[in-house]
């Protein structure tokens, strides 16, 4: 008689279905935070300014990259999803060596962080990019290498580094080198010419007078005769030569793969440049000249300093024989 009856409240549960209900609603309430979850990467990805990539190394094949790769490159993303070529494509072409040369070393080291290249955006702006990347953790039984990334656009760090070695290297007055930078970059050629057995000249340059230019017409026009005379300097040097300024109205030139020889070809029309200059102020007119000492690089010479006293010597007999000269030391 009893399974005639309809069910009521007080009928024993059915376990199965009390179950797959509960199982129903919990794959709901699971469902329901993926999803919440998979909108909250969704969206961090979005607002975050920086590329994430994923790349399988042996397909070459460019797994994902995030929203901001758009913004970056300046290139639709189905492009690079499509075919790796087009990451090469975008690498400024004088980068792309050492990109691709950087990348291969994430297979070694596992990190590598100091990852910076420039690359051509899609309106053709350079920009330069900071691209970390890792081997990604392998899942086991797996034997696929994902290397995954993070690339941020660093151009205006690029930009202000430059700028602070530029004003950390550059004497203000005459937009040549400093003192310490000239000397730094005169090292460097020293050491060069030393190890490769090629020649190199040192010359030294000082402003005849010029405390008489400073106490006739003020220190103002003494420092226009500084800067045109760097003018000079730098018109007449070769690529590949150092010029700097290296005392109040000292300057220095080194050039590599010169003989003294050589060098003084280049003294000599740095000296009738100089000697060519005309200042005015007010209604006089005047002209500067400059006393020269010019030495090259021998076997005994150990260190730059020894080149320096030799043309630092010469420089003082120039002045002693008369000034407006060269003298090779
Ligand atoms: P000499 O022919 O023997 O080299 O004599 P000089 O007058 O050129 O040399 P001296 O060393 O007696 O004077 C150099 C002067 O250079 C003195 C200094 O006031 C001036 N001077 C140094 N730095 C600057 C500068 O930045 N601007 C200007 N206008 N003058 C400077
Ligand atoms: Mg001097
Ligand atoms: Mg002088």
């Amino acid at each position: 008689m009893a399974k005639d009856l309809p069910p009521t409240f007080t009928d024993p549960p059915r376990p199965e279905a009390a179950q797959t209900l509960l199982a129903l609603l919990h794959a709901q309430g699971e469902v329901a935070r993926l999803s919440e979850r998979e909108q909250l990467y969704s969206s961090l990805l979005d607002s975050v300014n920086a590329v994430l990539w994923a790349f399988d190394w042996e397909t070459r094949q460019v797994l994902y990259v995030s929203p901001a790769y758009e913004r970056l490159f300046g290139r639709p993303a189905s492009l690079v999803l499509a075919d790796y070529n087009e990451w090469r494509d975008a690498i400024y072409p004088d980068d792309l060596e050492y990109a691709e040369r950087s990348l291969a070393q994430v297979l070694v080291k596992g990190t590598v962080e100091d990852r910076e290249y420039r690359i051509l955006n899609g309106a053709g702006e350079v920009r330069w990019v900071s691209d970390k990347c890792y081997i990604n953790q392998q899942r086991e039984g797996d034997q696929r290498v994902i290397i995954v990334g993070i690339a941020e656009d660093i151009t205006e760090k690029k930009q202000l580094e430059g700028e602070l070695h530029r004003l950390a290297t550059t004497d203000v007055l005459t937009q040549s080198s400093n003192r310490r930078h000239f000397f730094e970059c005169a090292q460097q050629a020293f050491d060069n010419a030393r190890i490769h057995g090629t020649p190199l000249a040192f010359l030294l340059l000082d402003i005849d007078d010029f405390k008489l230019i400073n106490d006739s017409y003020g220190h103002q026009e003494g420092d226009q005769v500084l800067q045109r005379i760097a003018d000079s300097g730098k018109a007449v040097l070769r690529r590949g030569d150092q010029f700097g300024r290296i005392g109040g109205e000292e300057f220095a030139a080194v050039f590599p793969g010169c003989t003294a020889q050589m060098a003084e070809q280049i003294a000599e029309r740095l000296q009738r440049e100089i000697q060519c200059l005309s200042f005015s102020h007010g209604q006089q007119t005047y002209g500067v000249t400059v006393s020269q000492g010019l030495t090259g690089l021998t076997d005994e010479d150990e260190t730059l300093d020894s080149l320096f006293a030799r043309a630092d010597a010469a420089m003082y007999r120039a002045k002693r024989q008369g000034k407006n000269q060269i003298v090779k030391g």
